[in-house]
């Protein structure tokens, strides 16, 4: 039996003030049991958005305490295995999400999980592809609320973040404080309408520290077959220029590419995503496949 937090465990900022909740080692597989990023809130087609008590929204199910991680390391959280919970909700409401402006009355869709897909009401099946929406470690100087994202992670939204990724973040309290929730059993890149279809859940992870990789810039994703950087910023064209730009540093750090070659490499072969366009700060992220470069093989292990 792994180290399990339940669902009652959870916070609503990254915090260096935070107590841990949990104590693992390094490598050592962890679960954390999940609420829906409404708490729970929202259980029925009747539930709207202005129902809801903000100050519970985006809980993440933590604190971790991964020993021996120390400020300024690089540590990497393995994603074992995520479980989705009975139903998902998605929700729009006027002025938010990019069409805001189009929408003139509140919704909100339960769906049903059906075996091997998302019921929307019987008017479309949607395929599962569980993610994990928050995800993050505390900042050392600063509170930030579990909507945002950040570098420390946060709110990123980003649907590359599954099972068989490993998410890397820079340390910067002794332990990280490593928390996770918000689960999506589907989202598509930009989350456009504001939300995806949320859910509760589990999540089983393992947490290691990579000093080769010191310096990373993090949030850095690593999958199978690609790496990619993540960056929030103000607009999506700051948020695009950070991700670009971080995968350039990466290339030229990490594999010895040069900064030109970096972005010829990447203008042939990467991929610039929307993760989200709808949280307080936008998220991009930039792919980059394994297979184009042999050296990147350095970040298996
Ligand atoms: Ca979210
Ligand atoms: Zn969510």
């Amino acid at each position: 039996m792994h180290p399990t937090l339940d669902a009652r465990t959870v916070f609503y900022s990254f915090s260096p003030d935070l107590k841990p909740a949990l104590r693992v080692d390094q490598n050592q597989e962890f679960i954390l049991k999940t609420l829906d990023c409404f708490s729970g809130q929202i259980k029925s087609d009747q539930d709207l958005l202005d129902r809801l008590d903000w100050n519970h929204v985006n809980p993440a199910t933590g604190p971790v305490f991964i020993s021996g991680a120390m400020p300024g390391d690089i540590i990497g959280f393995d994603i074992l295995g995520i479980k989705l919970g009975h139903d998902s909700r998605v929700v729009v409401a006027p002025g938010e999400g990019v069409p805001g402006e189009m929408i003139s009355s509140m919704e909100t869709v339960v769906l049903k999980h059906r075996e091997n897909f998302l019921d929307f009401n019987g008017l479309a099946m949607l395929p599962f592809k569980p993610m994990v929406g928050v995800i993050g470690v505390a900042p050392k100087d600063r509170t930030i609320p579990n909507g945002t994202p950040e570098r420390h992670g946060g709110n990123m939204d980003c649907r590359i973040i599954t099972t068989g990724s490993r998410v890397y973040f820079e340390v910067e309290v002794e332990g990280a404080l490593f928390g996770c929730g918000d689960l999506h059993s589907a989202q598509g890149d930009g989350e456009i309408g504001v939300s995806g279809a949320e859910t509760s859940g589990e999540v089983r992870l393992k947490g290691t520290v990579y000093p080769k990789l010191k310096g990373l810039p993090t949030p850095f994703v690593e999958t199978e077959d690609m790496v990619a950087t993540i960056f929030s910023a103000e607009s999506s064209d700051e948020a695009v220029r950070g991700a670009v730009k971080n995968m350039i540093h990466f290339l030229n750090h990490f594999a010895g590419i040069s900064v030109n070659h970096a972005a010829m490499l990447m203008s042939m072969a990467g991929n610039l995503c929307f993760c989200q366009v709808v949280d307080p700060l936008k998220t991009v992220r930039f792919e980059f496949p394994k297979k184009v470069l042999p050296v990147l093989h350095v970040l298996n292990g």
